[in-house]
């Protein structure tokens, strides 16, 4: 089971449309084919209780009216019998005796007719239902005209004789005679009127089945189809979701300054999406790249904006940067102290050794300052042969300790090839309500004064 589902899941969303549609499609085909079916045994139930049914209820009152017909003639004869002369009764029963003999063909007609209908129905193949029982009215129908045949020449007999003065007895027979055959015609009447009901009632339940079955199945075809619309929205939508998240995350990470990572990619899938999803992760990727390419130039442009090609150290640019961002501190009370820092008698060095060991000497300089200070400290080259030291959160004491550690680092510091060098140093620490162009100036006076003692020393200002 889970592992057919896990199936259907990896099936492209036309593929599960398909899939569905065709359920869809097969089950309306099924609600057609019951319909089709149904319908055709409907129209044939109807069919036959509109050609055998509704006929046969038509012969049945027509016979009940002739049998009530029938009883009138006699009543009227038996009247004339009791209150007429006998001798003439032969006259006087003349018109009913003509009745009586209509009466008897009209009856013999209906009959006849009801054979036929029944007969032609069962020929024609209208009769499917109950067939042994339209088999039993016609016997009964035979068996009903056979006795009326006979009761028939007993009437007439009967009427011949009925001025005779023995007559009463015969009369009486055939009343009993004529009795008889109502009981009859009673039971023939009371069988077709049963068959009829019978037939029509069950065309009448079999169309009400046929609204039900119908309805539901059309019901069934209704949830079927919505689901399956729901389910083609919904599938759609969370792919778009998918893909639209995958772009969200990709946008906040680029305006975040970040590369892209594997979470803005998208989940490829083996529906239509797929191909859109490849490409917006092979763009992702690039995109990756691009920014990964951006960061290492920006990086390089900054080295670049920021640092002393010769020695490595920060340049004057951001020497000033520098300053203002830590004065903003200072101002707030935090600690700075700077460090200035002037070879002594460069000049020398370039006339003595040429301009090039002049350069090693600046960039040896720089090396052994950087060697010296603390993570926290940076160093600068101002320019030429003038160097600065920002201290932060240190105080003037730490700083003349530092600068005096530099000082000592580089007048001792013996280097093959290269002469010996030293600097003075001049140590300053910001004063409240200070500028900072009084503060360097204090620095950069104690470094005059530095070299007014005589070099390589500290003065702190
Ligand atoms: P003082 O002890 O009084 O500071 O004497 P000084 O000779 O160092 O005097 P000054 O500061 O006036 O001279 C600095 C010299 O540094 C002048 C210049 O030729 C030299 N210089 C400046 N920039 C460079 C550079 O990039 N490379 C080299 N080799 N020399 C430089
Ligand atoms: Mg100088
Ligand atoms: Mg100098």
């Amino acid at each position: 089971m889970s592992k057919g589902l896990s199936l259907w899941s990896f099936q492209s969303l036309s593929r599960k449309i398909s899939g569905l549609s065709s359920i869809l499609l097969g089950f309306l085909f099924v609600v057609i084919l019951y319909s089709v079916i149904k319908l055709q045994q409907i129209s044939m139930e109807m069919q036959e209780v509109a050609r055998i049914d509704f006929p046969l209820t038509k012969v049945i009152s027509e016979l009940e009216v002739l049998q009530l017909e029938k009883h009138i003639i006699f009543e009227q004869i038996r009247y004339k019998k009791q209150h007429k002369n006998k001798v003439d009764l032969h006259h006087e029963i003349a018109d009913e005796r003509e009745q009586f003999n209509e009466l008897s063909q009209r009856v013999t007609r209906e009959i006849r007719l009801a054979s036929e209908i029944i007969n032609n129905g069962i020929i024609s193949g209208n009769i499917e239902e109950k067939l042994d029982e339209h088999r039993r009215v016609i016997a009964m129908l035979t068996g009903f005209q056979q006795e009326l045949n006979a009761f028939q020449s007993s009437a007439h007999t009967v009427f011949n004789i009925l001025h005779q003065p023995d007559s009463d007895t015969h009369w009486e027979q055939l009343e009993s005679e004529l009795a008889l055959l109502d009981g009859e015609a009673i039971n023939l009447l009371a069988e077709i009127e049963t068959l009829t009901e019978e037939i029509a009632e069950n065309a009448v339940r079999h169309e009400r089945e046929f609204f039900y079955v119908n309805t539901a199945l059309g019901v069934s075809a209704l949830i079927i189809g919505i689901y399956l619309t729901l389910y083609i929205i919904s599938g759609f939508r969370r792919r778009v979701g998918e893909i639209q998240q995958g772009i969200d995350q990709l946008s906040q990470q680029i305006s975040e300054g970040k590369g892209a990572d594997e979470a803005a990619k998208i989940t490829v899938k083996t529906d239509e999406f797929a191909g859109l999803a490849t490409s917006m992760n092979a763009m992702v990727e690039r995109f990756s790249t691009e920014l990964d390419n951006r960061y290492e130039v920006e990086h390089k442009l900054l080295q670049l904006a920021t640092t002393d090609k010769l020695t490595g150290a920060y340049n004057r640019h951001k020497w000033d940067e520098s300053l203002a961002a830590e004065f903003l501190l200072a101002k707030r009370g935090s600690l700075l102290s700077v460090i200035l820092i002037d070879l002594d008698h460069f000049k020398k060095i370039n006339d003595n050794y040429g301009h090039d060991v002049g350069d090693k000497v600046l960039v040896q300089a720089i090396a052994l300052i950087k060697k010296t200070i603390r993570e926290s400290d940076l160093v600068f080259r101002l320019g030429g042969e003038e160097f600065a030291v920002l201290m932060r959160n240190q105080p003037l004491s730490e700083a003349c300790v530092m600068a005096e550690k530099l000082r000592m680092t580089l007048a001792q510091t013996d280097i093959k090839d290269l002469p010996k060098f030293t600097g003075s140093f001049g140590v300053a620490q910001y004063t409240a309500e200070e500028s900072i162009a009084s503060f360097i100036k204090r620095a950069d006076q104690a470094v005059y004064q530095a070299k007014n003692n005589g070099r390589n020393q500290v003065v702190k200002a």
